[in-house]
């Protein structure tokens, strides 16, 4: 069982994002890891805290997991499971300034030594129709990364000795102090390039375009981001790749709507084969299927076809195709029909006779959320 995120702050559910702050910077400095070197019961704490802060912090993940717990984040890889030490230190930027490192690129590591540098994360949108949607796919996308350079070649910086540090002695009014700072030289990586290629840029990177696989999950909607850890740009060095954010898109479908993990389809049929029952080709996420109407169907009526919605997200299944029917009335009619209808107006077969069956659009709508 996963500890709850509200918990793990020690905040109320009704927190504001002030409040979440202000926690996640608490329990951030009491388990730091450069607090707490070799305690590993602290490490895990810290990274529950940022974890949790990852969720709470933001409006829309925060309110996914109001809604669906822990659930809601598994399978999807974006925010919530499996941070791991980078992406914490990332954060950080926000948090506390430049208090733990931040910077050029951001970085990474404990602080007290050599840093790795991460590369920048790279952006991509991803075009879905509601196919791949309602079953997941897999996307193969071209990227342009930034790569090192073939040939590059890097050595350890001779101005911090490799430490990504410098120490600053400065005279202040309370004295000499002492001071660590960033190495300017290889912005605190401790290496800098010993040789590279004309073609590469002052890193030793050069874009590089590749053929990037992703998976994506069923049921995602439009807003959605995912991340593919390390497809982002590569750091100089023994630095470690940013990540490929995919931001999710999606094409909307021209005869079925979505509704949560429910699709619905408008059916229009005509007054005879209202009358006398007929079957019908409908779009399914899956392709056509011929559906079978009863002699006498009512306009309204919803037919429900079982799982043939979106599967859920969250793993919960997958929701059903709601079919309206609606019953086309005729506008014109030739001579013999309008004498027809004219007969059939006195005629007590066509008096509507609603049943208990025939519920009404408001019962059948509370039925469909029941
Ligand atoms: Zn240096």
């Amino acid at each position: 069982m996963k500890e709850d995120f509200y918990e793990i702050l020690g905040v109320g559910k009704s927190a504001s994002a002030a409040e979440i702050k202000k926690a996640y910077r608490k329990k951030a400095i009491e388990y730091h890891p450069d607090k707490n070197p070799g305690d590993s019961k602290a490490e895990e704490r810290f990274k529950k805290a940022a974890e949790a802060y990852e969720v709470l912090s933001d409006p829309d993940k925060r309110a996914k997991y109001d809604r669906f717990g822990h659930a809601a984040f598994e399978g999807g890889g974006y925010g919530g499971g499996g941070m791991n030490m980078e992406d914490i230190f990332s954060q950080f930027g926000d948090i506390f300034g430049s208090a733990f490192g931040g910077g050029f690129g951001g970085f990474g590591g404990f602080g007290g030594g050599q840093r790795r540098l991460k590369g920048s994360n790279l952006r991509i949108r991803v075009s879905l129709d509601l196919e791949e949607v309602a079953l997941g796919v897999e996307k193969k996308v071209k990227v342009k990364r930034k790569v090192q350079a073939p040939g590059v070649t890097y050595k350890t910086c001779s101005t911090c000795h490799g430490s990504g540090q410098v120490t600053k002695i400065t005279n202040t009014i309370l004295g000499r102090m002492q001071t660590a700072t960033t190495c300017n030289s290889c912005s605190g990586a401790g290496q800098v390039i010993d040789s590279k290629p004309s073609e590469a840029d002052a890193l030793g990177l050069v874009l590089h375009e590749e053929t990037v696989s992703i998976k994506i999950p069923a049921g995602v909607e439009s807003g959605m981001q995912l991340k593919v850890s390390g497809k982002g740009n590569e750091a100089p060095g023994n630095g470690i790749p940013g990540d490929l954010l995919v931001a999710i898109e999606t094409i909307e479908h021209p005869t079925l709507k979505r509704e949560g993990d429910n699709l619905h389809y408008d059916l229009y049929i005509s007054m005879p084969d209202a009358v006398l029952g007929t079957s019908k080709e409908i779009d399914t996420v899956g392709g056509k299927v011929r559906i079978k109407l009863e002699q006498g169907i009512q306009s309204g009526k919803i037919l429900r076809l079982r799982n043939k919605g979106i599967q859920s997200i969250n793993g919960y299944g997958t929701g059903d195709l709601l079919v309206h029917v609606n019953v086309w009335t005729p506008r014109e009619l030739n001579k013999e029909q309008r004498e027809f209808f004219e007969r059939m107006q006195e005629d007590e077969k066509f008096e509507p006779k609603p049943e208990k069956s025939d519920k009404s659009f408001f019962e059948k709508v509370k039925d469909m959320f029941t």
